[in-house]
């Protein structure tokens, strides 16, 4: 049952009939795999929870990307889901990447990357990550402070340097300003500095926080960018290129695309090169999970006269779950399996409908605060040995989760391609 790639030739699936096509290939690859667990004999772990990734919706992320930016140049942000196979399929389509660690680096260059499609994003880096960098050709890189110059001028002089911005992320999922980014009143004196120190500062980056959800904030980041590329000029810098980030979220992508692109096309001639650092947008539909129902609590309200269950899952907050902590996430459960019925997407059945019996999902850890759900109704009355699934499970999930309790941290992922653009490159 471990790690096996499913071999789904597809064919032309471009449009609704195409996301039809996808989610019936998910679907149908999360129901056989249950399916052949039989948990009265499995060896311990064989029910453990999996992921399905679809690397056709990667595929399909990127080309609406290139038909609505395609003034940007994305360089995946790795940390968002560092998937081997995510990083295979992008660098065979051609995309960038956003490295924040040599680790990551480290894994995309052993992809055979050419350096030069590599940004280290991070403003605040390890010194013997930078050497590292230097090492490896790994020019392009942040700031937004004077130490973080002083080291780079230590470490390394020649590195193409992106003065990273602050911006109003008040309204995204995840705000990362309160922690990076130079304020518009210091950005000259640090542009000073990099001239005094005889650096090589080529462009300005900003990000408008994960999971961005006001337009706004890129309206008033590409403006920002426009006064610093301003401010560099007047030190002596031609900035050659504009790092827009990442932020995007896949529902509200082609509003922000269109705002972001008018935006560009005011404040922007043609000849600067705009990149940016998209995580979440290209990954998170991609990735689905299965989990295994392990143990039931039955609890009564003698008063109200009602039964509600407690269920407890093989995977929680610690492990792929991360997302509900650190990226604010309410995970959705469906039925997968319930007694022998496989029940990926469908609709309840009549005798079903109307009831809704009431559930909390929970974790597998022995922490209160590993619940997944605090309350959600099926029409069913789900028992341990069940399967329930999650949808959108690809954006900073895996990559956060833990291995407190001595839960494993790595799960399988079966993969499949909805897309033949996807398994021309992957080979399944
Ligand atoms: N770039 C940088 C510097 C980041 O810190 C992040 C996320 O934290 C990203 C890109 C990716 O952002 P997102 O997943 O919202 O697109």
């Amino acid at each position: 049952l471990k790690t096996h790639a499913s071999k789904h030739l597809a064919t032309e699936t471009f449009g609704s009939q195409g996301a039809r096509y996808a989610k019936n290939m998910i679907g149908e690859t999360l129901e056989s795999r249950v399916a052949a667990i039989d948990q009265d004999t499995c060896e311990a772990g064989d029910e453990d929870a999996f992921f399905v990734a679809d690397m056709g919706e990667v595929y399909r992320q990127h080309m609406r990307w290139k038909k609505n930016l395609q003034r940007v140049k994305p360089h995946y942000a790795v940390k968002c889901n560092p998937d081997p196979q995510v990083l295979r399929l992008l660098a065979g389509l051609g995309t960038g990447f956003d490295c924040a660690s040599k680790a990551e680096i480290e894994q995309v260059l052993n992809m055979g990357v050419d350096p030069s499609r590599i940004i280290y994003a991070q403003p605040c880096k390890t010194k013997s990550y930078v050497r590292y960098a230097a090492k490896q050709g790994v020019k392009q890189m942040t700031f937004d402070n004077a130490d973080e110059l002083y080291k780079t001028k230590q470490l390394f002089p020649d590195a193409e340097l992106f003065l990273r911005i602050l911006t109003d992320d008040s309204a995204s999922l995840c705000r990362l300003s309160l922690k990076f980014g130079a304020s518009l009143d210091s950005t000259k004196n640090l542009l000073e500095l990099a001239k005094q120190l005889d650096l090589n500062v080529v462009g300005v980056a900003f990000h408008v926080g994960s999971g961005a959800s006001d337009p706004e904030a890129f309206l008033k980041a590409v403006r920002d960018a426009r006064l610093v590329f301003d401010q560099a000029a007047e030190v002596g810098y031609i900035l050659s290129t504009l790092d827009v980030g990442g932020g995007f979220v896949s529902d509200t992508f082609e509003e922000m695309a269109g705002v972001l692109t008018g935006a560009l096309d005011e404040h922007f001639p043609p000849q600067v090169r705009v990149i940016g650092e998209p995580g979440r947008y290209y990954v998170s539909s991609a990735f689905s999970i299965a989990c295994n129902v392990i143990a039931r609590r039955t609890v009564k309200d003698p008063e109200l006269n009602t039964t509600s269950y407690m269920l407890y899952l093989n995977d929680g907050v610690y492990g792929n779950f991360s997302s509900i902590m650190f990226d604010h996430q309410h995970p959705v459960p469906r039925i997968l399996k319930s007694g022998d019925r496989l029940l990926y997407d469908k609709n309840v059945s009549e005798d079903d409908k109307g009831k809704a019996i009431e559930y909390s999902i929970w974790g597998p850890t022995c922490d209160g605060i590993d619940c997944i759900a605090e309350s959600c109704t099926f029409p069913e009355v789900l028992d341990v040995g069940d399967w329930l699934y999650f949808e959108d499970m690809g954006a900073y999930t895996k990559c956060s989760a833990t291995r407190f309790n001595g839960f494993t941290d790595t799960h399988d992922t079966v993969y499949v391609s909805s897309e033949p653009g996807a398994s021309a490159l992957l080979g399944y």
